[in-house]
């Protein structure tokens, strides 16, 4: 097969369209073949992708963009491994995981790598690219892998060789599914016998007796985390297992997920926070595709080559150029580069707010700035931008400046409005600088409240900096997109701020996002939900510097890529750039 018809059956609206335009206008159709013809289970427009020549007409023509041809790379002459039905999404090939190892999937939203997981976890039955319903056996799926290492898991699968652990994508499901105590979901999964020692491990302590409905979604992450590991198996699969965390339990969940593998046990792995997937993988599986049509799982690379790959956009074995551009960074710290304007400014700030105390000693933010704010998880960074914007105000300390805000909050909701609706005006003023590079177009006729985790999140950030504000707070941006939507959102904000000469304080923890986006960076330390102090703005260096102190690690830039990767504890890097005092590349 080298070419695969979709048809999105949600936009797909044959009244809408004046009755099966695709059809009328289909050239096969009209030398009387039934190319395209109305689906006897759904009435969507259905297409024979053994007829269909590929002549681009019908995709132009439906008035809804329900309708995807997409020619398959001539490589790729194997049947799908599954198929979401006739014209339905198709996956090609999948992660294998390995005993001793934790091997990591990369790639972009929307081709399949949740889909792959769910095969390789059990939970979803491939069918092999057949849409009559049927599903595969497991002796098919070992023929279908001969000779590659997943046709000696199928065996072990078959075998009953496999226990399989998995925590899915979204944990924020979780309190509509279960009631109780975080102690009391924990004990249902503890087949170990090790939930103390769990929950010491995730700093789970605080929250073991609180209502499972009452905990933030990172303290959520983590205790979906702490129920995969107390189940007796030898296959861990995590969905994203970093979301909601803040960098700090990013790195420790990452060490408690290596520390699994061993001789006995496989780690697989999705993740989007490329420095923590660095960190936590020995290989990784780059998926290509193309966003609701296809993926493609490539064959296993050690971590550094195949993240290296993933961001040049070429796979050279398989001769596959799956970006048109390769994804650079700087060989230095973002250069110093603002307006000469101060737009706000603070000294001496002190605020309590219950139990927790704020502080923040003096600082600028100028005109054209755009400043990452790194720090733990309820430190201040939200409740210091409110005072900023007069929403709070201090108890003592003075602001300079009056700054109107425009905040994308961490958590967000969607109402039953359509995304045409809540972006109006910004549609037409900000289309090529905001509204394309997000590609928010596919999302317009859809109600907010029906929007993937990433669809939302991309709305979000476009409503926010379409905005008028003297200042944007974007907290958490990073979270639910994928690499590439990762870095076009870094440069939108840089783009917008210029542009509009205005500023932008970003939350996030995303390290290599916060090194890609900021020129400069504010610091919060001290301890959550008790006290927090502001420091900074400084520059690139100095900021990370102070901030890696913080978390006992070093980084450096990766010798071909220039990405930032942490150094291995105890390395000669890490030793060098310590007695440096330059935590943050040497
Ligand atoms: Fe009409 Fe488009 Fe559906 Fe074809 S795919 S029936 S043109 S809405
Ligand atoms: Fe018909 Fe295929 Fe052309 Fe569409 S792309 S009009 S289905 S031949």
């Amino acid at each position: 097969m080298t070419r695969i018809a979709i048809v999105k059956k949600r936009e797909c609206n044959p009244a809408g369209c004046g009755g099966y335009l695709c059809a009328k206008v289909c050239p096969v159709n009209r030398k009387g073949e039934d190319c395209i013809k109305p689906s006897p289970i759904n009435q969507k427009a259905q297409i024979d992708e053994a007829l269909c020549i590929g002549c681009g007409i019908c995709p132009n023509r439906c008035p809804f963009q329900a309708i995807d041809i997409i020619n398959l790379p001539e490589e790729l002459q194997k049947e799908p491994i599954h198929r979401y039905g006739q014209n339905g999404f198709a996956l090609y090939s999948l992660p294998t995981p390995m005993f001793g190892k934790v091997v990591g999937v990369l790639g972009v939203n929307g081709i399949g790598k949740s889909t792959a997981i769910k095969i390789v976890a059990g939970v979803l039955k491939p069918n092999l690219g057949r849409t009559d319903g049927s599903e595969a056996g497991y002796d098919e799926l070992i023929s279908f892998f001969k000779g590659t290492e997943a046709q000696n898991f199928f065996e072990k699968v078959r075998d009953g060789k496999i226990t399989t652990s998995y925590k899915p994508q979204t944990v924020d499901s979780i309190p509509k599914q279960f009631s109780g105590t975080v102690k009391e979901l924990l004990s249902k999964a503890d087949q170990k016998g090790m939930l103390d020692k769990v929950v010491e491990l995730l700093e789970l302590e605080k929250i073991v007796n609180s209502d499972i409905k009452s905990i933030s979604g990172g303290e959520l992450q983590r205790v979906a985390i702490a129920a995969t590991v107390l189940k007796k198996a030898n296959l861990y699969i995590f969905d994203e297992p970093t979301s909601y965390l803040d960098i700090k339990q990013r790195i420790k969940v990452s060490k408690f997920i290596r520390g699994l593998a061993d001789a006995e046990t496989a780690v697989l792995v999705i993740e989007h926070d490329m420095i923590i997937l660095d960190y936590i993988t020995d290989l990784v599986h780059i998926m290509y595709g193309k966003e609701g049509g296809f993926g493609v799982v490539s064959m296993p690379k050690t971590t550094r080559m195949g993240i290296n790959i993933f961001l040049d956009g070429y796979l050279k074995e398989e001769n596959m150029r799956f970006r048109d551009y390769p994804i650079k960074f700087a060989a230095k710290p973002p250069v110093q580069k603002a307006g000469k304007d101060v737009q706000c400014g603070w000294s001496g700030v002190q605020k309590k707010l219950g139990n927790f105390s704020l502080s923040a000693d003096k600082g600028e933010v100028y005109k054209n700035d755009v400043i990452g704010l790194v720090g733990e998880n309820g430190i201040g960074k939200t409740s210091f931008v409110k005072i900023l914007a007069d929403v709070t105000k201090p108890d003592a300390g003075k602001i300079d400046g009056k700054v109107t805000v425009s905040y994308k909050p961490q958590y967000l909701e969607g109402g039953d409005d359509l995304v045409m609706t809540a972006l109006g005006d910004a549609l037409d003023k900000y289309d090529a600088q905001i509204i394309r590079p997000l590609n928010i177009k596919p999302l317009l006729m859809k109600k907010l409240n029906e929007l993937s985790g990433g669809e939302l999140q991309r709305v979000a950030i476009a409503l926010c900096l379409s905005r008028k504000a003297d200042l944007y707070l974007l907290d958490e941006p990073s979270a639910y997109l994928d690499v590439e939507q990762r870095i076009r959102v870094s440069k939108i904000i840089a783009d917008v701020m210029e542009h509009k000469g205005t500023s932008a304080l970003v939350v996030d923890h995303d390290l290599i996002f916060i090194d890609y986006l900021s020129k400069k960076l504010l610091v919060f330390e001290g301890e959550p939900a008790v006290h927090g102090s502001v420091a900074g703005p400084f520059d690139m260096q100095e900021g990370m510097n102070k901030f890696l102190t913080g978390l006992e690690i070093t980084m450096r830039r990766e010798e071909e890529i220039l990405r930032p990767r942490i150094n291995k504890p105890g390395s000669q890097k890490d030793r060098e750039q310590r007695s440096a005092n330059k935590l943050y590349y040497a």
